[in-house]
């Protein structure tokens, strides 16, 4: 057994460690599953305060581009055109724009502006970054330290004179109609839209070890001057963790830093030197690849790959992260990623139920069982009980099973694709806004209602007219399942090009396409017969060898090509027992 989980320990080496945070699901146009309310800021990647401005900024130019501001139409002031919740710079920049635009706004901020900033440590140091990447940021902002920087965004806020509601705590948003319902702790908003700009500050993480709610135990640095002398250990591996030691540190107090990985990777580079700087100096001490086990009175243990150390201590700083602001989402009702959903439990049925009848069903062996019903009653009950009508055989010799099987289980997918698929139909139909609402959106769940219901018809129409025989529709369905695969290959290949403008994902998408084009569609059902057959004739070596199952064979060069690199004639005489079975 040690052996087992030793391997997968290895297996596992350089994947990051315990789960990846959740955030927001949201769109290409950072929309989440709420329709109208939109993401900026924190909530979207690297915390970076030039990041969060640049979004707040360019969210409004996006959302408000060809729409008439209201100093040309009229102003219903009871619903806004966009209420902003949190201001710190993603929703400032966000109010500056709209102010430009004369939109209808407000900034709904559940504490004081700029509260993440106000929060620094004092005198922190403050690196903008990044310095290299064309920016669209309202707000001017100087490297500096916590100090300056709140000096210089206060006079441009007050000189803005932003439409900004402090203490209103947003609870909840809901959607009525057209209109968004935003609950707060103070009274009820209403807007067309609403962008989010709440960054991450939610709740501390923790380390959920013995002794962490010890009053000694903090999660938040203000002023490292309240310190001095100390035995202090500051735990965490990113920015605010090197920050808050080089700040205790430079106090006069003896720093131990514990993190779990071999090396920081992380925090910016600046801060690495500093950290390094002290690190030589002896006023810091760290503890790479630790994890505390236990924290006491006077001292705090910590385990390291040789022993446990038990660490003199005065004072804790856990810095390891804060966990999302999670519950304004839940009870939002707006999806987080990774998050499975009643629809998509439905649509994960009906898509693997369909391809259970297309797949099994086109193999399967089809039973005259509508002949005799002349009623659409009758066909249907027919269809119901056709497992205990057809005549299925099971027997092992001469592989006599595997028709019935595949009857069975092309049935059973059939049934089951009914019932999820008009379920799938209906969710479709009642969350219209969310699924149909780009263009893109719209053509593609109306592109997969063409193709299943084409093939939903094609099966019941044909598969059970034949009399204990293999379908004999097999060769014009697997014409078009492989014309649909080709043109939803291509599709959705230009699709993600288009999405990804990389020259890599160019090409990547180009081959994987144009050779699935070629292999699958074009040259078995178009060219091998006027470009192979009719030049060479059936017995020339190269069809032999190459095209032992005739057309069928140029599946194979591509779907098995690791099998025919190997041993080409085994490979080959394998498929072809495969094909003979589904021909
Ligand atoms: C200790 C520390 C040091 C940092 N140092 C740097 C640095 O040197 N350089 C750098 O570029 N970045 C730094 N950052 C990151 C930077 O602070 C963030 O990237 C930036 O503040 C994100 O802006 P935001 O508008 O998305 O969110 P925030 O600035 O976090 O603003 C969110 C606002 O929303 C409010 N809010 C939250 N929930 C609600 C609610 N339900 N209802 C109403 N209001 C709500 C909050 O009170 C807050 O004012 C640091 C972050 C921390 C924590």
């Amino acid at each position: 057994m040690n052996f087992v989980s030793n391997y997968f320990n290895w297996l596992q080496k350089n994947n990051p460690e315990n789960s990846v945070e959740s955030y927001p699901e949201i769109d290409e146009q950072n929309e989440t599953s709420l329709p109208g309310v939109y993401i900026v800021g924190d909530l979207t990647g690297i915390p970076m305060l030039k990041l969060a401005a640049d979004g707040g900024s360019k969210i409004v130019k996006r959302l408000f581009s060809g729409q008439k501001t209201t100093s040309e139409k009229a102003n219903n002031s009871d619903i806004y055109d966009l209420v902003i919740v949190g201001a710190g710079p993603a929703g400032i920049s966000a109010a500056i724009e709209c102010k430009k635009r004369n939109i209808n706004y407000i900034i709904l901020e559940s504490s004081r502006i700029l509260n993440t900033i106000e929060n620094f440590p004092k005198e922190k140091p403050i690196t903008l970054k990044p310095d290299r990447v064309r920016l669209e940021v309202p707000l001017e902002m100087a490297d500096g330290t916590k100090e300056t920087l709140l000096h210089e965004l206060t006079i441009q806020i007050e000189r803005e004179n932003l439409n900004i509601e402090v203490g209103t705590f947003v609870h909840k948003l809901s959607r009525e109609e057209n209109t968004i319902h935003i609950e707060t702790n103070k009274k009820m908003y209403l807007a067309q839209k609403v962008i989010l700009s709440i960054g991450k500050a939610g709740k501390s993480r923790q380390l959920k070890v013995p002794g962490e709610l010890l009053p000694k135990v903090f999660n938040k640095l203000y002023d490292p001057g309240e310190f001095t002398g100390k035995n202090i250990l500051v735990v965490g591996g990113g920015d605010s963790s090197l920050e808050c030691s080089i700040a205790l540190a430079e106090s006069g107090n003896r720093i131990t830093h514990s993190y779990r990985k071999e090396e920081f990777s992380r925090p910016k580079e600046e801060n690495i030197n500093r950290f390094n700087g002290l690190v030589e100096q002896g006023s810091i001490i760290p503890f790479l690849e630790s994890i505390v086990t236990e924290i006491r009175e006077e001292k705090v243990f910590l385990k390291t790959k040789e022993e446990v150390k038990a660490i003199p201590n005065d004072v804790i700083f856990i810095l390891i992260g804060r966990e999302l602001p999670t519950q304004l989402f839940k009870r939002s009702g707006i999806r987080m990623e990774g998050e499975k959903g009643v629809s998509w439990w439905w649509f994960m049925v009906a898509s693997i139920s369909f391809f259970s009848m297309l797949y099994f069903g086109k193999g399967g062996t089809a039973f005259d069982l509508f002949v005799e019903s002349n009623t659409v009653w009758a066909k249907i009950i027919a269809y119901l009980s056709a497992p205990f009508k057809a005549p299925l055989n099971w027997d092992l010799s001469g592989y006599k099973w595997y028709s019935s099987l595949n009857f069975i289980l092309g049935w059973a997918g059939s049934m089951v694709f009914l019932i999820s698929g008009i379920g799938s139909l209906g969710l479709l139909a009642r969350h219209g806004r969310t699924n149909f609402r780009t263009p893109w959106h719209a053509f593609k769940y109306t592109y997969f209602i063409g193709v299943s219901g084409f093939f939903t018809i094609l099966y019941f129409s044909k598969s059970l007219h034949n009399t204990m025989v293999t379908a004999e529709w097999i060769e014009s369905p697997t014409y078009w399942y492989s014309l649909f695969y080709c043109v939803t290959m291509l599709i959705f290949g230009i699709r993600r090009i288009y999405v990804r403008k990389t020259l890599y994902v160019f090409w990547q998408m180009t081959t994987l396409v144009s050779i699935q084009i070629f292999f699958l569609f074009l040259f078995p059902f178009h060219l091998y017969e006027p470009l192979i057959l009719a030049n060479l004739g059936t017995n020339h070596w190269a069809v032999t060898e190459l095209f032992p199952s005739g057309k069928w064979s140029s599946f194979a060069l591509i779907l098995f090509w690791p099998l025919i690199c190997g041993n080409l004639e085994v490979a080959f005489s394998g498929h072809g027992f495969l094909l003979y079975r589904l021909a």
